[in-house]
């Protein structure tokens, strides 16, 4: 009786994704798991934009924006501040467009550790500033852009007694790819497209990872064509260049440098996928169709995925699945949202009845 109780609980409570996938993780009895239990995010039929592609194609969106800091980078950070502290380490540091400060931040404070964050002034969204502050890291923000942030915390790291924790560090595509085997499981096997948005290009990469993985280990039968989409103003996997000064509303892939640049090459071309740029307005079409169609509120970033799926959806096979990767929470950028939607906002309006009925149409 008491064994069949806890067993039910067990099956019941998510202990955290390195809980759940320890297996196929590099952590081992020793290593001290510091959990917000992330992972296990919805992966939600999205019917209204699968209409606009048609052909009965099946749309997804994995909404990764509902981890515990609101970003995908959870899933990083639970693996790499638990690899630090099995290291003995006491302080951690990143550069960041918000979301890696927010789970840096997050997960080094549970961990008991410092945390340094270097961010581009004047492009980190409100909500991840508010974030890294409160969770107590020490922040400082540099009159230069993330690029430039990241080549300096590489080069703290390797002077002082400081861990790097952006995706350059192995343990957050570890931890990262679990969520490719979220959607194998959900779905029963891969899906026939991933629309993911890329900015250093390590959430591309770990998904492949993890598909890699299932499909040797014969957990799906197929592998995903990966499709990539980054901002027009911060597009260097598609020119080919790097973008001195790059520039988006996205400012979680406003990265001119791709710190995973080789890897995410490689994704493409063993995965048959594509890489494709997406304009602002294309992004806030998109994500102003996800919001007010389907309800699902992310933030700018992870609507590229989105966008660009709409924006090469005659590519896609009738009767395809496909994937859109939405990374982060809309709340996290609040600036944008209050500027950038499709619905009236009435003010100043009389406290009556008769006045509110008015000009809601009824009288
Ligand atoms: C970090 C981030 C990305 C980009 O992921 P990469 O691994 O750098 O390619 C996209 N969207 C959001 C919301 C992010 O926080």
């Amino acid at each position: 009786m008491t064994l069949s109780l806890s067993t039910a609980k067990s099956n019941r409570v998510w202990p955290g994704l390195i809980e759940a996938y320890r297996q196929y993780l590099p952590v081992t009895e020793a290593t001290p798991i510091v959990t917000l239990q992330e992972g296990n995010t919805p992966l939600i039929p999205v019917p209204t934009i699968a209409q606009l592609v048609g052909r009965q194609v099946r749309v997804l969106v994995k909404y990764d924006g509902l981890n515990p800091t609101g970003s995908f980078k959870d899933r990083g950070m639970t693996m790499a501040i638990s690899k630090a502290k099995e290291a003995g380490v006491q302080a951690v540091i990143c550069a960041s467009t918000g979301n890696t400060s927010a789970a840096a931040a997050a997960y080094a404070k549970r961990g008991g550790m410092r945390a340094f964050v270097l961010i581009p002034e004047g492009y980190v969204a409100l909500g991840k500033l508010a974030q890294a502050l409160v969770y107590g890291a020490e922040v400082f923000s540099i009159k230069g852009n993330f690029d430039q942030a990241l080549k300096i915390v590489q080069e703290m790291a390797m002077s002082y007694p400081v861990t790097l924790v952006n995706s350059v560090n192995p343990y957050r595509l570890e931890g990262q790819k679990t969520a490719a085997f979220e959607v194998v499981e959900a779905l029963g096997d891969a899906p026939d497209w991933l629309c993911i948005p890329v900015g250093n290009a390590g959430n591309i990469t770990a998904y492949w990872m993890g598909f890699c993985e299932y499909h040797q280990l014969g957990k799906c039968l197929r592998l995903p064509r990966m499709m990539g989409f980054q901002a027009a103003g911060a597009a260097p996997l598609i020119t080919g260049q790097v973008v001195a000064h790059p520039d988006t509303v996205a400012t979680a892939i406003r990265i001119g440098n791709p710190a995973n640049w080789e890897k995410a090459i490689a994704v493409q071309s063993a995965s048959r996928g594509q890489f494709n740029a997406v304009t602002d307005a294309e992004i806030l079409e998109a994500y102003k169709l996800l919001a007010s169609e389907e309800g699902i509120f992310c933030e700018p970033a992870s609507a590229a995925s989105v966008a660009g799926m709409l924006k090469v959806k005659d590519q896609i096979p009738t009767g395809a699945t496909v994937v859109c990767v939405l990374t982060g929470n809309g709340l996290k950028d609040p600036a944008t949202a209050i500027e950038h939607n499709q619905n009236s906002f009435s003010q100043g309006i009389a406290p009556s009845l008769a006045a509110v009925a008015k000009v809601m149409g009824f009288e």
